[in-house]
């Protein structure tokens, strides 16, 4: 018999066999659950106030997800709205933690009352709260209806929670979106982390935000400020990184959506499945969904992923956008 790519001269699994294997059966990094779509917040950067009726995901998505949790390793709650305001999310936590699964949570740190934080440190939830300016002008102007010095408290009381339970592993992170009208407090904001007991600060930019054009950074005048911002993190001991990740697609990082649907990637709308109707295990473990992760990490992409994700962009995405775009026009 002739070695084919799949089998050696021996009739065994190529190299290239077993590593394909390994993908097809591997666990999903991180599943990322839209909780809610209801927001207190009108950030610029943001298409949340082109959604008509917020609402909280449907519980049974969230035991669906959870019935059987071999096939994941952490989830986090981020999406199109505050995490923090579903009605149910602390029932979700305490869920997810006698699961075993590590939780993130990204909110926006403004709704984070002394209950949820307790839980939160208890649980050794790691918080990741949006944080786009080191002053308060700035930051309200970026994040309307926001309250700086409110946020601000929020993270004091996390920090107090963690010093009154040490055995906590909770961590707190900020999430920064370089702008052109934030980029240049990036520095100032690694010193602020520093003095509010920050581990890390993550930076990604506006362009991926297509309702906010004109906050577009030149590729320069965001390098000179984020290197400043490194070379002061390094000394002070912070993470400072610069997430590209969040363009690229990543199917082991599924998506679900308010609806309970599933989708390759936060950013790839192919939706491959309905936690309504099914076992995150069983979808995780079908035949279709291992086939189309295969051939996507082999950067194939067959005529039904394309045809689902077009039909889905026109469906969930070109209406927010033109929204937007006729919002803008209007305005100007
Ligand atoms: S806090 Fe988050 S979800 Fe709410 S408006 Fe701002 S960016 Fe959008």
């Amino acid at each position: 018999m002739k070695p084919n790519e799949f089998m050696n001269k021996n009739n065994k699994p190529t190299e290239a066999t077993v590593s394909r294997r390994a993908n097809l059966t591997e666990v999903a990094q991180i599943v990322i659950v839209e909780l809610t779509t209801k927001c207190n917040f009108y950030c610029k950067m943001c298409i949340i106030h082109d959604i008509k009726k917020p609402k909280d995901i449907n519980e049974k998505v969230i035991y669906n997800l959870l019935e059987n949790t071999n096939s994941l390793k952490s989830i986090l709650f981020v999406g199109m709205g505050e995490p923090t305001l579903c009605n149910n999310i602390m029932p979700y936590i305490k869920e997810i933690h006698k699961k075993g699964i590590p939780l993130i949570i990204v909110t926006n740190g403004s709704t984070l009352k002394p209950d949820l934080i307790d839980l939160i440190v208890k649980t050794n939830t790691n918080v990741v709260i949006s944080f786009d300016a080191a002053t308060k002008e700035t930051f309200e102007k970026i994040k309307i209806n926001a309250d700086f010095s409110s946020i601000m408290k929020s993270i004091q009381n996390i920090n107090l929670k963690k010093a009154e339970i040490p055995s906590s592993t909770s961590k707190i992170s900020l999430r920064f979106v370089a702008m052109k009208s934030n980029i240049e407090e990036l520095p100032s904001l690694v010193h602020l982390a520093n003095s509010l007991n920050i581990d890390s600060i993550d930076v990604s930019q506006i362009n991926i935000h297509y309702n906010c054009r004109e906050e577009t950074l030149e590729r320069e005048q965001f390098d000179y400020y984020f290197e400043i911002a490194k070379e002061t993190a390094e000394k002070l001991s912070i993470q400072l990184t610069l997430d590209e990740e969040s363009t690229k697609l990543n199917c082991s990082q599924p998506f679900v959506t308010i609806d309970g649907k599933i989708k390759v990637s936060c950013n790839y709308h192919c939706i491959v499945g309905d936690l309504n109707k099914q076992s995150f295990e069983n979808l995780w473990n079908s035949q279709k969904y291992k086939d189309i992760r295969d051939k996507l990490t082999k950067g194939e992409f067959p005529l039904y992923v394309r045809f689902n994700n077009l039909i889905n962009t026109i469906k969930y995405v070109y209406p927010a956008a033109i929204k937007v775009i006729i919002r803008k026009l209007s305005f100007n």
